[in-house]
């Protein structure tokens, strides 16, 4: 059974979960340790001893610890893809190109915790100076989902680390291999003991006891809206700090005059790559009434020809879904949509040469956008076709979500392309780019009912993992 890492040490579990492919229930990850309320305890207990000396290490301390971290990820990025495919299901190439940006994301925060800064004032009052400075802001808990089981878990973990807090993680429980593949990293490259501690098990009962727990300060979170609304409310009784990345049902708007390969192209990696299981993903492609059919036809095209297929296979360009429970419920969706009055293309489970949980991407045609299967989200790949008369009308549609975490449009008009940045509701915006896939150096996050609390990555990662302290000084 692969332990969990509290206070340096590798604690075993009373239990274990079994970790097995969605590709091919046969092959069996590994047995993972199952923790429980009290190894919460214990590495917070750790977490909090080793809080001190931690924010008081040099900034190159930290960052030579991290960039070690960034350096084995990038040398083990083909063996941690693999492993991170077999467990999650997405594409080799996909899987691996997660792990290369994990290691980006440790090589960014290395060079972060050299640059943390402040600001120096006169005060309103004579002989007095002030000063802004940023300070850790303590133990945080991070609970991380199965979608992107290395990425995720790095840029949390890279942040708290940079910034000087001490770190408990405890990843989905669909997906712990890569997290302890991390946590493996992570105490190979020195970092001391209590710093960063890797609890698995699951969320009603590990992450429940890190979101109750009184010695941790703060609660980065990315999963379902469901349970990160719940966990805010939680968090807020502790009057912990909670930074919570949510769903999404983001659009992509096509408009009349857009370049129709790129457009059909952008859809289709938005839509349907990782298997759609991307809270970015584009599951509404809004498309004005004079590409309309053209689009439908190409993109249907261009769907029917991908390559589904067990993740290993290096001709695989989708993935299976992640778990049974998961597949059921897109299946569903499909239902749901085909009931509302949808033409739908595709959507049906796919045997295949191994036991696994494959599903051929749907478009749901002449969707409208108060169906269900255009509101809430899937989590698959599935997307609505919406047409619209104009773009007018395309922004109206776009807005008209409670989420708004990124959204898209594909015109070779400037005009529009300002004015849908401009008016679109969400944190993020592409122009003739999928509405899936950002750089790591800037931030990530949304509005509405997508996000809560202070963004993600890049520079403002900073305002997350840092409090910040004002200090008057009188000369004498
Ligand atoms: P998904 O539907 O994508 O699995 P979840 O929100 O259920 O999303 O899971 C995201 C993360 O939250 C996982 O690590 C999961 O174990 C954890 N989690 C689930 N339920 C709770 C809970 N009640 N309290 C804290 N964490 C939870």
């Amino acid at each position: 059974m692969k332990r969990n890492l509290v206070d340096g040490e590798w604690l075993p579990a009373a239990d274990a979960l079994e970790n097995r492919s969605p590709a091919d229930v046969s092959d069996l990850v590994g047995l993972y340790a199952r923790g429980s309320s009290e190894d919460v305890d214990r590495a917070a207990a750790a977490a909090r001893a080793a809080l001190p000396d931690w924010a008081a290490t040099s900034p190159q301390q930290r960052a030579d610890i991290l960039d070690r971290v960034g350096a084995a990820l990038l040398a083990r990025a083909d063996e941690i893809g693999r492993l991170l495919a077999r467990e999650e299901g997405k594409s080799l190439a996909e899987a691996k190109g997660e792990t290369l940006r994990a290691a980006q994301i440790f090589r960014f925060f290395a060079g972060e915790a050299l640059r943390v800064s402040g600001d120096a004032l006169a005060s309103v009052r004579p002989d007095v100076s002030v000063d802004v400075s940023r300070e850790p802001v303590g133990v945080v808990g991070l609970i991380t989902p199965w979608n992107f089981p290395i990425a995720i878990p790095a840029w949390k973990t890279a942040p708290a680390l940079a910034y000087g807090n001490t770190v408990i993680l405890k990843p989905a429980e669909q997906t712990p291999a890569s997290a302890h593949v991390l946590a493996e990293i992570l105490a190979d490259a020195g970092i001391p003991k209590g710093v960063f501690n890797l609890v698995m098990g699951q969320g009603s009962v590990v992450g429940e006891a890190i979101v109750g727990h009184p010695s941790i300060d703060a609660i980065s979170f990315t999963g379902s809206v469901p349970v990160g609304r719940r966990l805010a409310v939680e968090a807020a009784r502790g009057l912990k700090k909670v930074q919570l990345e949510m769903g999404g049902k983001n659009p992509m708007v096509v408009l009349n005059d857009a370049d129709l390969e790129i457009a059909v192209q952008a859809c289709l990696s938005g839509a349907f790559f990782s298997t759609g299981q991307r809270c970015t993903a584009s599951s509404r492609l809004i498309v004005e009434a004079g590409i309309h059919d053209a689009f439908v036809d190409r993109i249907s095209e261009c769907a029917d020809a991908l390559c589904i297929g067990n993740p290993l296979d290096p001709t695989t360009q989708i993935g299976p879904v992640v778990s049974r429970p998961q597949l059921d419920s897109n299946l569903r969706y499909v239902d749901v949509a085909r009931d509302e009055g949808a033409e739908v293309v595709g959507g049906e489970e796919l045997g295949g040469a191994t036991e696994g949980f494959y599903q051929r991407p749907a478009l749901f045609l002449n969707a409208r956008n108060d169906m269900r299967s255009s509101r809430e989200e899937i989590f698959g790949p599935c997307a609505s076709v919406i047409k619209v008369g104009d773009f007018d009308e395309a922004v109206a549609v776009a807005n008209d979500t409670e989420f708004g975490l990124s959204s898209g449009i594909c015109t070779s008009n400037l005009k529009f392309a300002r004015a849908f940045r401009q008016s679109s509701e969400a944190g993020m915006v592409m122009v003739n780019l999928p509405t899936a896939g950002v750089d790591y150096h800037v931030p990530f996050g949304g509005r509405k009912g997508s996000s809560y609390g202070q963004r993600e990555q890049g520079r403002y990662a900073a305002e997350f993992y840092t409090s910040v302290k004002t200090a008057y000084e009188f000369a004498g």
